[in-house]
């Protein structure tokens, strides 16, 4: 366990920003030409910065001819900065920034894991949003105006390290701790937090929060929290019902990535999730790279308009969702991010050369009572579907989808199924979905 110390100068030459963000942010994300107004006000402030201080945009620009007087138009002619260019670029791609920096590197499920750099101010602005999450969530719960606030951030995963954070701007003290040790209560209570009902939020990946769910040695004690927050990982709506169900709290899925913080957070009227606009620019794109129609799924691609640390303009994902405009039921007027995977769709190749879309079976997998699947069609052109229910008996109406994908595929042989262990399915974490050999 270490103590993770605030960067105090930071705070002191960040106040003013920090203060008018807590002052009218919140009112903003229901007004979406004042969001709109800010991103755009941000976007050329971080084009500028990145142009002329970034060795690899600057470069990026005398090779391409690209000029900054174009302005958005520019922009949107950004070559994508894929994970592999960031990885090989990261040394040119970096600015000398005034505020201490933080370290960290992505977990490696979507590829080999990369090194990840923020600001001290990109962090407190990401505090800052994240108190404003808590204050909409607050409509519908008991939690976030509660003071002092605990955010306990777990783990299952063996090389996770256990951390102390007193974050500043948030108000909050945030823990990040092991739940394959001990259990989480005795081992908060070890690091002087006492847990109590709906006093604290409960975040983690969907597969950590799912091993405290499913282990009883794990969360013997542990009292209700007031909010539950996975991230990183799929979301099926059996998980969802499941932590909600096991651990008492309301679920809202958060879309984050390492490389900058939480990009959209769910409605809470509704599945799809809200991006914060007015600090990112999240597009979906077709395999050409072009933007796809409102509400049409596409590779996710972000820029950060906050990181100066590390411009992060067009960055692909390689998340996969639809996003569309308008305003909610809830009040906010934000784009909408919906059908979030980390994975590209995939097509299975049926007898006869057809290209058959795997996401009509996904949806119909997500509507049975299954924690975690993978779907491989194998070089032979069999399939095989490896899965976890919550029951030890096949999910009614596996069986059916079995023989209906195998009807489209116009096999011979039927698809085998096969029901792994709940500590194999968490292992997987990202691995699930379709995948096809072929
Ligand atoms: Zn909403």
């Amino acid at each position: 366990m270490h103590v993770i110390t605030h960067d105090r100068r930071a705070r002191a030459d960040l106040s003013a920003l920090l203060a008018a963000e807590r002052e009218d942010r919140y009112g903003r994300l229901h007004d979406c030409w004042d969001t709109l107004d800010k991103q755009q006000q941000r976007l050329e402030g971080i084009l500028n910065l990145a142009f002329r201080n970034s060795t690899y945009y600057a470069n990026l620009a005398i090779n391409t001819d690209f000029s900054l007087c174009g302005g958005r138009a520019v922009f949107n002619r950004l070559p994508l900065l894929t994970r592999s260019l960031y990885a090989t670029n990261l040394a040119d791609l970096k600015v000398a920034v005034p505020h201490l920096c933080y370290q960290d590197h992505t977990s490696g499920t979507s590829g080999a894991p990369i090194e990840v750099f923020r600001d001290s101010k990109s962090l407190f602005l990401e505090s800052q949003r994240f108190a404003d999450i808590l204050q909409y969530y607050a409509a519908d719960s008991e939690c976030a105006t509660l003071r002092p606030l605990t955010i306990i951030y777990v783990s299952h995963y063996q090389t996770s390290d256990e951390h102390i954070y007193a974050d500043p701007v948030l108000g909050a003290s945030v823990l990040k701790i092991r739940c394959d040790i001990g259990n989480v209560y005795d081992r908060a209570e070890k690091y002087g937090f006492f847990l109590q009902q709906h006093r604290y939020v409960l975040t983690g990946t969907v597969s950590s929060l799912l091993y405290l769910a499913n282990t009883g040695s794990a969360r013997l004690d542990l009292p209700t929290p007031a909010l539950i927050l996975p991230s990183g990982e799929a979301l099926p709506p059996a998980v969802r019902g499941l932590l909600q169900g096991t651990l008492g709290a309301p679920v809202f899925e958060l879309y984050t990535l390492r490389e900058c913080g939480t990009l959209a957070f769910q409605c809470r009227c509704g599945k799809a999730l809200h991006v914060q606009d007015d600090w990112f620019i999240l597009e979906a794109l077709d395999r050409n790279g072009h933007a796809v129609p409102d509400g049409v799924a596409g590779e996710l691609v972000v820029t950060d308009l906050g990181n100066q640390h590390v411009p992060l303009l067009r960055y692909a994902t390689g998340d996969f969702g639809s996003i569309h405009w308008g305003r909610c039921a809830c009040g906010l007027h934000l784009s909408s991010l919906s059908e979030l995977t980390g994975r590209r769709p995939v097509q299975f190749v049926a007898g006869n050369g057809d290209l058959i879309d795997t996401a009509h079976f996904a949806k119909a997998l997500d509507r049975l009572p299954i924690l975690w699947y993978r779907v491989t069609q194998y070089l032979t052109g069999d399939v095989g579907l490896e899965y976890r229910s919550l029951v030890q008996e096949p999910a009614d109406g596996l069986i059916e989808l079995c023989e209906e994908l195998q009807c489209a595929l116009g096999l011979d042989r039927p698809i085998t199924a096969r029901l792994v262990t709940i500590d194999e399915a968490l292992l997987q974490g990202k691995t699930g979905g379709f995948f096809s050999e072929l």
